[in-house]
């Protein structure tokens, strides 16, 4: 496992901002660079320069939380847990449709 993974494995992921970031359109402009447009502006993603992956919105900034745009570029990595996760979006609706 890389230093980066072992790192998000301790990040939260939250499920909302990872359904948003499903719908932003991310652009690779070197390695675990991102470009991330579709919200109100464009945000740029580092993944892997620092100890934790960074991005310029307020949402991380303020917050330090794992924003959409950090999300958007680690389902373009195609991180493990990231995946997974989304995969747990899906059960939930699945849930949700087989009980109603
Ligand atoms: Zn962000």
């Amino acid at each position: 496992m890389t230093r980066l993974a072992m790192k998000l494995e301790q990040l939260p992921i939250d499920r909302a901002r990872l359904a948003r970031s499903l719908r932003l359109a991310g652009v690779k402009v070197g390695e675990g660079r991102y470009r991330v447009d579709g919200g109100r502006e464009a945000h740029w993603v580092d993944l892997y320069t620092a100890s934790i992956p960074r991005c310029d919105c307020a949402d991380h900034l303020w917050r330090e939380s794992v924003c959409k745009h950090i999300l958007a570029a680690l389902v373009r990595e195609g991180h493990e847990r990231v995946i997974r996760e989304i995969g747990g979006l899906f059960a939930e609706l699945t849930d949700h449709r087989t009980a109603a």
